[in-house]
């Protein structure tokens, strides 16, 4: 999907893109869109419900891209009710699901348009006054910023950058951790927001010493995924941990933490003492990239993603 950002100050052709009967919208309500699914299970084939600009309903709009075949795709945050297909606005078959629930099922081009379409909908959903004088915004017709009316100011979506870790040590073992507030078993790599006036390379060090009180040499990026739930992009690295430490958890944040060799790994995974993070996150992917091939579901398998 091209994003057509060359097009988003043209307001001719997004008025007539928008008229265009080709056009397809996904609709945002509360961070969820409505998915077909076969069975009516999310695992099962889904499909993102994509609907006539004209049965769109009334809602802040936004351009998401243009495809292969010149058909322009937006986004509204709105009510699905308002499709009429029914009196809950939802037909047989489709549900009204959340990214992380089908995010790791869709097809790529459904996971790309609900990610793109949920990520300015929670924008525009929660920054709607200007942040200079308190004014209510006016969203530009591509939806890709807002102006404020009395001072002219311009706003763009906000992004959190989060930093994910692999941490390894000497021996290549894995360090894994179970956040507090998640059940027995359930572990991941470790993470955390970036502060202001950081570089991403000292919040993986800082968030690594506070977490585990483990001290980190080497940090390299290996890639990232966008995560808007609600604003965040996870950078994901790998950092090396000096030999000999002992780890030592924060225990307000994390409930414990250990390293594993793989064969530890796939042990706990099979015989259910532990589930990693689940396929769609990219802590799944961190964790494979070391293990070396994709990890089984096992018994505690994930039904859904870590918030964060
Ligand atoms: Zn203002």
């Amino acid at each position: 999907m091209d994003r057509a950002a060359t097009l988003r100050n043209d307001l001719e052709w997004i008025e007539q893109a928008w008229a265009d009967p080709k056009t397809r919208v996904v609709v945002v309500q509360d961070s969820r869109a409505l998915v077909r699914t076969r069975g009516g299970h999310p695992e099962d084939h889904p499909e993102l419900i994509l609907r006539a600009a004209q049965d769109a309903p009334a809602g802040t709009r936004f351009l998401l891209g243009v495809d292969a075949d010149d058909v322009a795709y937006f986004g509204v945050s709105g009510e699905f009710a308002a499709e009429g297909t029914s009196r809950s606005g939802v037909e047989e078959g489709v549900k009204a699901l959340q990214l992380r629930q089908v995010g790791a099922t869709l097809s790529d081009r459904d996971a790309g348009l609900f990610t793109h379409a949920v990520a300015l909908a929670n924008w525009h959903d929660t920054h709607t006054h200007c942040p200079q004088c308190g004014t209510p915004t006016v969203p530009a017709p591509a939806g890709h910023l807002t102006k404020c009316p009395k001072d002219g100011t311009e706003h763009f979506p906000r992004l959190d950058p989060a930093v994910i870790m692999l941490v390894t040590d000497p021996d290549d073992r894995c360090l894994l951790a179970r956040n507090a507030l998640w059940p027995p078993g359930r572990m991941s790599v470790l993470a955390g927001f970036v502060e202001p006036g950081e570089s991403c390379e000292h919040a993986v060090a800082r968030e690594v010493m506070e977490e585990a009180s483990i001290i980190v040499g080497q940090v390299q990026y290996l890639g990232s995924q966008p995560w808007p739930m609600p604003r965040s992009l996870m950078l994901g690295f790998q950092a090396i941990a000096a030999s000999g430490q002992e780890i030592e958890v924060d225990a307000d944040e994390i409930g414990e933490a250990r390293w594993f060799t793989r064969a530890e790994m796939l042990a706990a995974i099979e015989d259910g003492t532990l589930g990693v993070a689940p396929t769609s996150s990219i802590a799944r992917r961190l964790i494979e990239f070391w293990y070396g091939t994709e990890l089984p579901e096992g018994p505690n398998s994930w039904a859904t993603p870590p918030n964060r």
